[in-house]
């Protein structure tokens, strides 16, 4: 088998993998991991390499505001930290 038969074989494979749909996945329903309801598919995210999220949309959305918020308070914190730093004064 030559290098270019590989290459095309290894892309032939991610191209299946993206495209097939994750094996939990039963009658076009999920149930969100985080309100555990039974929802359709169309409130989930679709994720290229992972499938679903595991949270409909709704979670999920608030799962990334709360992560958001969370590296926004960390990012403050730092800022504020360095503004605290006092700069260096040199004799002239
Ligand atoms: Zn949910």
């Amino acid at each position: 088998m030559s290098w270019a038969q590989i290459i095309g074989q290894i892309q032939k494979e991610s191209v299946t993998h993206k495209l097939t749909k994750p094996k939990a996945v039963r009658n076009d329903v999920k149930t969100c991991s985080a309100c555990n309801t039974e929802q359709p598919l169309d409130n989930f995210y679709l994720r290229v390499k992972h499938g679903y999220t595991s949270q409909c949309k709704a979670c999920y959305i608030q799962y990334q505001k709360a992560l958001n918020a969370k590296s926004q308070a960390k990012k403050r914190a730092l800022r504020e930290a360095q503004q605290k730093i006092p700069t260096p004064t040199y004799p002239s």
